[in-house]
């Protein structure tokens, strides 16, 4: 073991779990008064606004209403007093740019009267309302030019503002929109926020035209399971490729890896345990419902769940607890992975966006109900989900079409890149009913029903989990599993919200035609039989793991789309584009320029991924494999005398062939490693984004595979205490 590994692991070895302070322990009393005790939710609005202002922005809050901007003032005003007793000097609108990241811009609250030499703390309705960051640094997609660069963000006030609190001080974050001065979405929260629009009303009018329900507001409601691996700081840092690229580039297989199966929900190791805690108080005064963590299938790799919200809620707490398991992480000398595929060999990382649409009274229409009618509601919910997924899987996948996911999806752990729909068996049977139905019965009451013989009581809760379907129903939601780790999530989910709307209105429009031939009822069970004989190909219950599958989904004409610049291909084509720019969610500048970022993030991700290999090799590996040859041949050499003066003696063939396989494989891994950078060098002559992602995709890759297959081998036969940077074995099992 070289002298800097084993320091790491020396200093492990003597760690203690790091105390999370006050915030912590011994209050699980005070949870109940903690919780949401760091945003500015109803409970800090209620106790400082004017009871008007407070019932008002309530309103807005509930159904997504518009703010008057006389209200905007009085609210600036309350959060100001607010964030100042928590210790805020400055406020920020937190927003979500293009680059996967959220950003902000801090700004004191001070300001000084005219005049005067006076310092005041000041926060108005406009600058909550509105404000102006250069937009020039974040990627745009080619949306604006940086002549025009100012962009603008606009409060969402259904999202609540929060405190981040850091040693020296706070700030108040204010969740916003981020606009170009033209109006384009430069952002991930702009068109979810219009796709959740258009999902409500396209469910409010189909609601209230077939069922008579009325309703303020529908909303799509996610509950996100995160994956992450933890693994100790001391060994991330003396590993370039982790802290450059968020994965490891090489590393041999180590004996050891996940097939004990032991490291699932097991007890929890104490210095895991106390960095978990500590992000769970923390986000549980940000207001985020943090409800489930475990052990997950590899070795250091863990995961926590929330409580489902409001979809821009959850997208924003999610992308706050990402922010805080890092800075907790560091904090306890440990570092979190969110790549979806950091260890090569044992399980990688997604994010599970469990998905469902709930009135504003709490009623969740994918809840299959107990009455004929609300199963019918169900089905219909059911039908326009399965129509969407089945026309729209191209834009599922390319919604997580992220670098990392390209080493997860289809891996035999993770969900294949085939976009399918797994019902379960009981829901199956429903459909096939529908499906083979000859008897469509007249409406037996003014309620609406299926009109289907055999139509058994829908299951509540699915115990049969199959978990190697992208999109699974389960009891009264779809959890969708092909999304990325590291991602943000409201690409998947904004996709998932506007198809589900557009194809609601297709249902919708189609019976309602219907309607002027034949009554209701009748209507309803034709359209939705119809529906879903159409598009039942894309339901598949059996193992989306096996080659049969590949072979299935090939002849129903479903797409297998492996690598990531196949998946991106597709975002903008006509399609697509119509869908968007009918629904208003993204325009087609707006869209083509989400392609383009794509595309450019997954060259830029792979083009410093082989920059990095290459370096690690050369600066690293190969000094370290030049050290061992040398000592094997000299120890030969020092040898040779003794066995020619000892003319029977055995000759030592073994030691020979050691060397020979080093000289071959060092000669191997010099010679790919140089291959490897003269391909980077030819990436540089490709013309377009979008043929730069084929060329690494096709020929990079494979050219750091090899590169990486000569160095694992060298790692398994080279002096231990040469080998330069921590490997597999202490990464994944020490902490
Ligand atoms: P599992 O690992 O078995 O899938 P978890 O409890 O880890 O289950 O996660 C299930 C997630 O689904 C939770 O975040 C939960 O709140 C969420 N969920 C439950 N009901 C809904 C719903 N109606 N809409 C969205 N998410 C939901
Ligand atoms: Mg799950």
């Amino acid at each position: 073991m070289s002298n800097r590994r084993r320091e790491i692991i020396e200093y492990i070895d003597k760690r203690e779990p790091v105390e999370a302070g006050g915030e912590v322990s011994d209050q699980a009393d005070r949870l109940t008064s903690i919780y949401d005790s760091d945003t500015y939710g109803l409970n800090a609005m209620r106790e400082t606004l004017p009871s008007h202002c407070y019932k008002k922005i309530r309103e807005v809050m509930a159904t997504g209403s518009t703010l008057d901007p006389q209200i905007a003032d009085m609210v600036a005003n309350g959060m100001k007093e607010w964030a100042i007793k928590q210790g805020a000097t400055h406020y920020c609108h937190w927003f979500l740019p293009l680059n996967g990241l959220a950003a902000e811009k801090h700004d004191a609250f001070v300001s000084i009267f005219p005049g005067e030499e006076k310092l005041l703390l000041e926060f108005s309705g406009m600058q909550l309302i509105k404000g102006e960051p250069d937009a020039s640094s974040f990627p745009s997609g080619g949306i604006r030019s940086t002549w025009e660069a100012r962009g603008y963000t606009v409060w969402d006030a259904t999202s609540p503002a929060f405190i981040r609190r850091e040693k020296n001080g706070a700030v108040l974050c204010i969740p916003t929109a981020f606009c170009s001065w033209t109006g384009e979405a430069l952002d991930q929260k702009t068109p979810l926020l219009r796709s959740m629009e258009y999902v409500s009303n396209e469910s409010l009018i189909t609601l209230n035209l077939l069922f008579n329900e009325t309703h303020k507001r529908v909303f799509p409601t996610l509950g996100i399971e995160q994956e992450f691996f933890l693994i100790d700081r001391k060994f991330y840092l003396a590993r370039p490729d982790l802290v450059n690229c968020g994965r490891t580039l090489i590393g041999a297989r180590p004996p050891k890896g996940q097939e004990m199966e032991d490291h699932y929900f097991g007890t929890m190791n104490s210095r895991i345990i106390s960095c978990i805690q500590e992000v769970e108080w923390k986000m549980w005064r940000l207001g985020m419902p943090l409800k489930t963590r475990h052990n997950e299938v590899a070795p250091g790799q863990y995961e926590v769940a929330p409580i489902f919200e409001r979809a821009n809620v959850a997208a924003d707490h999610n992308m706050m607890l990402m922010d805080i398991l890092k800075s907790v992480a560091t904090k306890h000398g440990l570092v979190c992975l969110f790549h979806e595929k950091p260890f090569a060999g044992v399980n990688g990382s997604g994010k599970h966006n469990n998905w469902s649409l709930s009135t504003d009274g709490g009623s969740n229409l994918l809840d299959p109900g107990h009455t004929p009618s609300q199963n019918a509601r169900f089905i219909l919910f059911l039908t326009a989900i399965i129509r969407a997924v089945d026309i729209h899987a191209d834009l599922l996948r390319a919604s997580v079409a992220v670098p990392g996911n390209e080493h997860r999806l289809g891996a035999n752990e993770a969900p294949p890149a085939i976009i399918s729909i797994y019902l379960g068996k009981e829901l199956d049977t429903v459909v096939n009913n529908i499906i083979n139905s000859t008897d469509i019965q007249a409406p037996t009451s003014d309620d609406m029903n299926l009109g289907v013989s055999g139509f058994p009581p829908l299951p509540k809760d699915s115990t049969d989990r199959n978990r190697t379907s992208p999109f699974a129903f389960t009891g009264n939601k779809f959890e969708f599993r092909a999304v990325g780790s590291s991602q943000v999530v409201n690409f998947p989910c904004i996709v998932l919200n506007t198809i589900v709307a557009e194809s609601l209105k297709y249902i919708r429009d189609s019976i309602l035609s219907e309607m002027k031939n034949t009554n209701r009822q009748t209507a309803f069970n034709k359209v939705i039989k119809e529906t879903l004989s159409a598009h039942n190909r894309v339901i598949f219950n059996g193992d989306g793991y096996s080659d049969e599958w590949k072979d299935i989904a090939k002849s129903r004409g479903l797409q297998n789309l492996p690598t990531t610049p196949e998946a991106l291909v597709n975002i903008n084509s006509e399609k697509n584009i119509k869908l968007f720019k009918e629904s208003s969610i993204l325009s087609p500048v707006e869209l083509e320029s989400r392609q383009e970022i794509l595309f450019e993030i997954y060259n830029k991700s792979i083009k410093i991924e082989a920059n990095s290999l290459y370096d690690i090799i050369s600066t690293l590996v190969l000094p370290s494999c030049f050290q061992y040859q040398k000592s094997v041949a000299d120890s030969l050499n020092s040898i040779m005398p003794f066995l020619q003066s000892q003319k029977s003696f055995c000759q030592p063939n073994a030691q020979f062939s050691l060397l020979s396989e080093l000289v071959e494989a060092i000669n191997n891994l010099t010679e790919s490693n140089q291959k490897l950078l003269n391909l980077i060098k030819q990436s540089k002559e490709t013309k377009s984004e979008h043929e730069l992602s084929f060329f690494l995709n096709q020929t990079i890759i494979p050219a750091m595979n090899d590169v990486r297959k000569y160095s694992d081998h060298l790692e398994t036969i080279i002096d231990d205490s040469i080998w330069p940077i921590p490997k597999y074995s202490e990464m994944l099992f020490l902490r």
